[in-house]
This record gives structure tokens, sequence and C-alpha cells, in this order.
């Protein structure tokens, strides 16, 4: 296999060939990193290495999901900072957030290759015609990670003309992430009144005009497809651009 990454070259030393074997606490045994999972105050994970032998602690209150994000991440310092030690808040594994630290950018990349390795999910990416939150839960339960960092790793991949636009319950816009695919004037409303797709739970994508998510003013003319998903106080907008004439990058 060629042009892996740091994280990927290492899940191919160890064969893994599918999604269930990326069993992150073996993966660390390897590299002589015990893990622990413990309560911790004031940061959500920390590595201690000496020499050539370290230590993972993991919140023991936290997801599983965010406990093996946080496993993943502090591997990516071992592999890119050997011997320093870090604590790093959950601010510093948000995946969404551009932190200025790149050592917790650089841990963050590694942890989505690690999780998330090109050779398993390109094939993945290429057999979904169409992103739907249905297909977002199928791939985090093989992948065993959450749905955010499912759905980042799909819009990075910049193959789909999606975007993710997450408000909070009172419809007022907390960030957006968007595949490359979607020019940059396509920023959604500030505020959005009830998502259609959300009043009629509908399971699938939904169609809408432009306008509903967006205020340029030739919006009308345009359709969309939404799919809202309500996930404790946050409502998770799949958004995604299927008419030519928006993606003209002109
Ligand atoms: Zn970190």
């Amino acid at each position: 296999m060629k042009n892996l990454s740091k994280a990927e070259n290492l899940l191919n030393s160890l064969g893994i060939s599918t999604p269930g074997e990326i069993d992150l606490e073996a993966i660390a045994w390897t590299q002589n990193v015990l893990v622990k999972t413990r309560p911790l105050e004031g940061c959500e994970a920390r590595i201690f290495g000496k020499g050539d032998v370290a230590i993972i602690s993991v919140n023991e209150d936290s997801r599983p999901t965010r406990q093996r994000f946080s496993i993943a991440h502090e591997l990516g310092h071992w592999n890119n900072d050997r011997g320093m030690n870090f604590y790093c808040s959950s601010k510093d594994l948000e995946i969404g957030f551009k932190n200025s630290k790149l050592a917790e950018r650089l841990a963050n990349y590694f942890a989505a290759d690690l999780l998330f390795p090109s050779f398993l999910f390109k094939p993945i990416v290429r057999q979904t015609p169409e992103l739907t939150w249905d297909v977002i839960k199928g791939v985090s339960n093989d992948f065993n990670t959450s749905l955010t960092a499912t759905v980042f790793r799909f819009i990075d991949s910049n193959e789909l003309p999606v975007m993710l636009a997450v408000y909070n319950s009172n419809l007022e816009r907390l960030w957006v992430k968007r595949s490359s695919q979607i020019p940059e004037r396509w920023y959604p409303k500030e505020t959005i009144s009830i998502p259609q797709s959300l009043k009629w739970n509908d399971s699938g994508m939904f169609p809408v005009t432009a306008d509903y998510w967006f205020d340029q003013d030739d919006c009308d003319e345009y359709e969309i497809e939404e799919q809202t998903f309500q996930y404790a106080d946050r409502i998770l907008a799949l958004l995604t651009i299927k008419d030519e004439r928006m993606r003209d990058l002109e």
C-alpha cells in the first residue's frame, strides 16, 4: 500500500484489515503503552512517557467512543512527540475545533487515521451514493466511533457534496463543516426555523428550497436536501447540494 500515513502504517504493520480489528488497547500494547481508565480531573486524557514506555489515562466517565478517540489521540502524541507528557482537555480532543496548538491538531489527525484508515474507509465512501444519518450510524457502529467523528471523516474525504451544520436548541448556529465540493459562499444561516425534516421526522434526505438554510438572494431558485438529527441539546443538520449551479466555484 502506497502513501500511508503514520497511523495507517502502524495498522498495516499489524495486519489489521477490518474495522473490528482496531483494538486500541492491544495496538497501544504493541507500542509499549499501557492504557488505564480512571477518574481524571482537569483533563480528558493524558500520557506520561518515560524512555520507551508510557501510560495513557482516559476519563472513566466519558462515553466509550470518546474514550476510544482519546486513546487514539494520545497514541498520536506518542508517535509524534515521544518522550513528552501531555494533558489533553476536551477542547484539545474536539475535532471541529481549530486548535491553535499544532501538537493537538496533529494528534487529532493521527487519531482520525487510526480510527478510520483510508484503506478501510475509502472503499466505503465509494460505495455510498448518498450520505444519510442511517449510513453514518451504520459506519460508526462498525468502526466503534462517535457520530461526529464519523461524519467528519466522510466530509473530509471530499468525495460527497455535503456539509454538517450544528445548531443549539434555540436554533442558533454553532459551527459548520463542509466538503471542498461545496463553494465557500454557501454558509448556513445564523438562525433557522425548525427544519422540515425534523418536523416531519422523515427517515431519509428531505428536499427543501435552499432558502431554508441560506440567505443569498437567489436561494429560492435552488433545491437542496436536508436530514436533521437531534442529539442531546444539539441539532445536527446534514445538507446535500446536488444542483451543479450551486456547486459552481465561480
Ligand atoms: Zn492532546
